[in-house]
This record gives C-alpha cells, structure tokens and sequence, in this order.
C-alpha cells in the first residue's frame, strides 16, 4: 500500500509538473507569436519580449527536468509495486493453500470424533453404572486416563511396578473384581500380557 501510495503521489507529481511545462510552453509560443506578427514596434519593448523568451526557454528545461526526475522515481515507484504484489499473490497463494489443508483437517478431525464418540457411546453403554461413575470420576482426576492396562506388572497410567503384596492382591481376585492401582487409584485392566 505504501509503494502503491509512492506512485500514485508520483503520478500527481507529474502531472502538476507537465502542467508547469505546459504553461510556460504556451507563455513562450503566444511571446513568439507576438514577437513575429510585428505588431510590437518599440527596441524597448522588443527587447524585454526577447528576454522574456529567452528566460520562458530556460525555465521550460528546467521544468522538463523536473518532469524526467518524476517520471524515474515513479518508475522504480512502479516496479516495487509490481514486485511487491507479485510476493502477495505468492504469498496469499500460500495462505490458501495452508487454509484449505486446515480445513481438509478439520473435516477429517470432525468425523474422526464423530465415530470415537460413537464408538465409546457402544462401550460405555455396555459397563454398569456404578464402575462407569468411578471411571469418570477418576478420568477427572487424572488429566483424562481413568484406566490403565496392567502390563507386565506395571501400571500403564503411572508407569509404575505394582510391588509383590499387589501382585498377590490382584492375582488373587476374580476377574469381574474391579483393581485399582494402589498409587494412582487408576482401574488396573487385565489382559493375558499383565504378567500376573
Ligand atoms: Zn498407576
């Protein structure tokens, strides 16, 4: 915006410049003009008309060269603005992309949840009330795992090696007897690999 700023003050500056060129051009052609048609006879007054032409003729060159000057710092006004908007078309290119991919993932992600909460709906349907109330009270309690498989006696959830007392313990009770880790509280599940 700022580049584009630059020029278009640029393009301003110009035409205000041409303008001046264009008026003093005039000014000198109608002096000429005066100058030639004879009509102006006195030395003196012919004199200063000759001056004044002369001196229209210098300040229309440096007028030009203001001109010159405005037209090259527009030009490089011009190309950075080019090059400037090529890097946001690039870069907005970029964007797009970017957001597009989000939301293919977003897509994914919804439909993901959609099945797993399906899915835990089947299974939560199938555990009786009262273990499912402590699963959730521990899942609270425990930034999101209220169970833990047991895996070659140690806990999943905290990683730690039940002790020989709590291999005992839960060696010794029957399967549909609810276990518990003794130092996280976390639902121990058993599985043939539990090493027990
Ligand atoms: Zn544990």
């Amino acid at each position: 915006m700022a580049a584009q700023t630059e020029e278009s003050d640029c393009a301003r500056e110009q035409t205000k410049a041409e303008q001046d060129v264009d008026q003093v051009r005039k000014r000198a052609a109608r002096d000429q003009q005066r100058l030639d048609s004879g009509a102006v006879s006195s030395p003196k007054d012919l004199e200063n008309l000759q001056r004044e032409i002369t001196s229209l003729a210098k300040r229309q060159g440096d007028l030009e060269d203001v001109v010159l000057e405005v037209m090259e710092r527009r030009e490089s006004a011009q190309a950075r603005v080019d090059e400037l908007t090529e890097r946001v078309t690039a870069v907005q290119g970029k964007l797009d992309d970017a957001t597009a991919r989000r939301d293919a993932a977003f897509g994914e992600l919804d439909g993901e949840s959609a099945t797993v909460t399906k899915e835990r709906q089947v299974v939560a349907a199938s555990v009786p009330a009262d273990l499912l109330k402590l699963y959730e009270k521990l899942r609270e309690q425990q930034g999101g795992v209220g169970a833990a498989r047991l895996y070659q006696r140690r806990c999943e959830g905290c990683q730690l090696e039940l002790n020989i007392t709590e291999v005992n313990e839960v060696r010794a009770a029957a399967p549909e007897t609810v276990v518990r880790c003794e130092n996280c509280r976390r639902i121990l599940v058993r599985t043939s690999e539990s090493g027990i």
